[in-house]
């Protein structure tokens, strides 16, 4: 048999150990979901085995033929989900795309402007530990500490004060809709280049129920594993601008990086079709639906959420005034089976190690099928544990619960 267990116990026991923490704990990470067995199917394939540099017809090896239409497939679906002239499916990852976005409109040593990574942004978005931050001149952008919401007019005030040749939107913890018009008029107004990285939010769009930044950006990249449920991976998606295609393929291959993940370039192709489902609608509407049902019922208990809701996938809770931290909580709430991750606030007097925040999204329940009334039941399971943080019985109490939800609800139905 060539099979990992009984040949390599150590690794097929952690593989089976995560298999069985993915179904019995809640996930509230807003950046993960669950991959359909069709995308991991896609995943394992021999597609793994071919070296397939350069793109579809146009390859430095030899015998491409049968990954020419894997790509080509995930080429077309990208584009018609997004309705975007251009779409290059090669990037590893979401940071990979954003390199080579960046990289195909800068020179290295330009400005750029940025969500700042404690409001809300991701570190690619000029952190200075990133490259983004390190190979460009980064300034960042924020919120109105008042509303928690964009503050548009101090980022207009930014542009004109630092004239950057590249404005960055997108975010990985904020949950209002973007004015993306608004932030595409800021950037023409300085004649920058407007990037958006959609990574939270593209299954939400390729659904309608966000509101599209293709239209509007030059360049806009996102991952395809969180809302979007495909593999672990990144896209690149441009309107019709023939001088912008060749750089922006160019800078993935051989700027960035080499042969091309074949095997999740297939997978890209199958999550593209799902996507392209009527399902999938009724799944981002839920998904949205559900993000309401939790934050709603957080504030009923007494918790402040960052903007006093959300639009999206996710919602923030503040924990800024509370005697225990957002790691307190997050390993409370992770004993009783719930998982989410610290986060900072608005306004945050900790350091990034501790936060007095909590991030929570609904892209993985809503997949294994949680209802608005399961998310009403583990919103209060989660104002449980921080009513009572430290205490041992209610987090006791709590996992039973949630293991319940869990059990109503398998991940993958073997
Ligand atoms: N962009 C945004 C907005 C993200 O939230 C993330 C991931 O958290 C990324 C990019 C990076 O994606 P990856 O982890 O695939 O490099």
């Amino acid at each position: 048999s060539y099979r990992i267990d009984g040949y390599d116990d150590e690794l097929a026991a952690a593989i089976e150990a995560e298999r069985s923490r993915q179904e019995d704990h809640i996930e509230l990470i807003a950046s993960e979901n669950y991959a359909s067995p069709r995308v991991m199917e896609a995943q394992g394939s021999v597609l793994t085995n071919k070296y397939a540099e350069g793109y579809p017809g146009r390859r430095y090896y030899g015998g491409c033929e049968n990954v020419d239409v894997a790509e080509k497939l995930a080429i077309e679906r990208a584009r018609e989900l997004f309705g975007a002239g251009y779409a290059n499916v090669q990037p590893h990852s979401g940071s990979q795309a954003n390199a080579a976005a960046y990289l195909a409109l800068l020179e290295a040593g330009d400005t750029l402007l940025g969500m700042n990574l404690s409001e809300g942004g991701h570190l690619t978005h000029g952190s200075p530990v990133n490259f983004s931050g390190r190979l460009f001149k980064a300034f960042q952008y924020g919120l109105d500490p008042e509303t928690g919401l964009i503050d548009y007019d101090a980022l207009a005030a930014l542009a004109q004060e630092h004239r950057p040749k590249m404005i960055i939107g997108g975010f990985s913890a904020y949950s209002r809709v973007v004015d993306w018009a608004r932030m595409r008029e800021i950037a023409d107004s300085v004649g920058a280049w407007f990037v958006v990285d959609m990574a939270h939010v593209a299954g939400l769009v390729a659904a309608g129920v966000y509101p599209n930044p293709v239209p509007h950006a030059h360049v806009t990249t996102s991952t395809t594993h969180k809302t979007l449920r495909g593999p672990r991976g990144g896209i690149i998606l441009a309107q019709e601008d023939e001088a912008v295609h060749k750089k922006l393929n160019s800078l993935v291959f051989p700027g960035t990086q080499g042969g091309p993940l074949m095997h999740v370039i297939a997978a890209k192709a199958v999550a593209f079709k799902e996507a392209l489902e009527p399902e999938f609608r009724d799944y981002q509407k839920a998904v949205v639906d559900n993000a309401r049902a939790m934050a709603g019922t957080i504030m009923k208990r007494g918790y402040r959420i960052v903007s006093g809701g959300t639009d999206n996938h996710l919602f923030l809770v503040d924990l800024i005034g509370k005697e225990y931290t957002g790691k307190d909580a997050e390993d409370a709430l992770g004993r009783a089976h719930m998982t989410v991750n610290k986060n900072t606030v608005p306004g945050e007097p900790r350091s990034p190690f501790v936060t007095s925040g909590l991030r929570i999204g609904t892209p993985a329940v809503t997949t294994r099928g949680f209802s608005a009334g399961d998310c009403v039941e583990l919103a209060g399971l989660i104002c449980d544990v921080l009513d009572g943080i430290g205490d041992e019985a209610v987090i006791e109490r709590a996992r039973e619960g949630a293991v319940s939800l869990c059990r109503k609800h398998p991940v993958y139905r073997s």
